[in-house]
């Protein structure tokens, strides 16, 4: 009896053992007192970054990975640290890679919180975003992916108790991003707006808007002391701030220098653009078909015939009034493009 109760109890500890060593797909980083960066490993198991903070009363969590196995990893490392409710997930924008794990923190109990374009977004341009890599699977998931709750246009403030999470509208990487301020701690989790030495993705976005918002980013008081928590790369401070502003610029540059000089695609990706940028960040790691994609979206944002997702109420508003959004809804980085994000109150 005695050694079946043992032996019991051993294949008990065993199961405890292996559930306590069992790797997690990000590492959890203290960046703060109650604030916590979850960044993807090098196998990219999470699809992307995280991160939450402890409040007086609850728990607020920015970004959900793309893997639910990676988010429900996250909420058991949540649940270690503190026994505080999961309150809210903040998306920092509709990227699958940011909301794929939405389902599983609000089964935890979070209220959805998102740009209001991430409502209109999140089941349909996330099937645009995976181009010729979607599958069937993918897409009835992506299809059944959870509607934010809580939507805004002009950021908002949430209190945690007496903790403070300021909750901003910013331009650049798709359209519909927020970033999230944790005033006390200092910490910035920036979404995809900040990359950590790797090339970002543009498939949304605006590089003109996108410097601006990191400009914004480097002048913030206190920027020295401050930490940002990038959409991927590893913990940033400013200079990765500088860098990665930096490494836009010089994008831009080359992309327009090629150009001129009448190249085009794989003359101007591989013969120029690819040889100078990786010479400019030795210390980056730049694949080929990163590269690629950059050069394509930046020749595309220069020859003004980008193309990014448009909120479907203005895309309604702009049609009457504007012949070029009429024509080409869909293009921005043109004087159409501009105005409708201006009537969205974006710029
Ligand atoms: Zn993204």
């Amino acid at each position: 009896m005695i050694r079946a109760i043992l032996a019991f109890m051993l294949v008990a500890l065993a199961g405890t053992a292996a559930a306590q060593t069992l790797p997690v797909p990000f590492v959890l980083k203290q960046v703060g007192p109650g604030v916590y960066a979850a960044i993807d490993g090098p196998e990219h198991k999470s699809g992307s970054n995280a991160g939450f903070v402890i409040g007086d009363d609850g728990v607020l969590v920015i970004d959900s990975f793309f893997y639910p196995e990676a988010t429900r990893a996250l909420v058991a490392e949540i649940r270690r640290l503190t026994p505080k409710p999961i309150r809210y997930v903040v998306n920092t924008h509709y990227h699958a890679d940011h909301t794929g794990g939405d389902q599983v923190l609000r089964d935890a109990g979070a209220v959805i919180i998102a740009h209001r374009n991430v409502r209109g977004w999140v089941r349909t341009e996330n099937i645009h975003l995976f181009g010729d890599r979607i599958t069937p699977e993918l897409k009835v998931r992506i299809e059944a992916l959870p509607l934010p709750d809580v939507t805004t246009t002009t950021g908002l403030t949430i209190w945690l108790g007496s903790r403070k999470v300021v909750v901003k509208t910013v331009l650049g990487h798709t359209g519909g991003d927020l970033t999230v301020f944790v005033p006390d701690a200092k910490v910035l989790f920036t979404g995809d707006l900040l990359w950590r030495k790797i090339p970002p993705n543009l498939i949304d976005g605006s590089v003109r808007e996108w410097l601006a918002t990191d400009a914004d980013f480097a002048a913030m008081p206190d920027a020295a002391r401050t930490v940002f928590v990038p959409g991927h790369g590893d913990v940033a401070d400013a200079s990765d701030v500088q860098d990665f502003r930096h490494y836009l610029l010089d994008l831009r540059r080359l992309v327009t220098e090629g150009r001129k000089a009448g190249l085009k695609d794989a003359t101007l990706t591989a013969a120029y653009v690819e040889p100078k940028l990786k010479a400019l960040h030795p210390d980056w790691t730049i694949s080929d078909r990163a590269l690629a994609a950059e050069v394509r979206y930046m020749n595309d944002e220069l020859a003004g015939k980008k193309r990014r997702p448009v909120p479907a109420a203005e895309q309604r508003l702009a049609r009457p009034l504007d012949p070029v959004a009429r024509r080409n809804p869909k293009m921005c980085g043109t004087a159409a493009g501009d105005l409708q994000h201006r009537r969205d109150g974006l710029a």
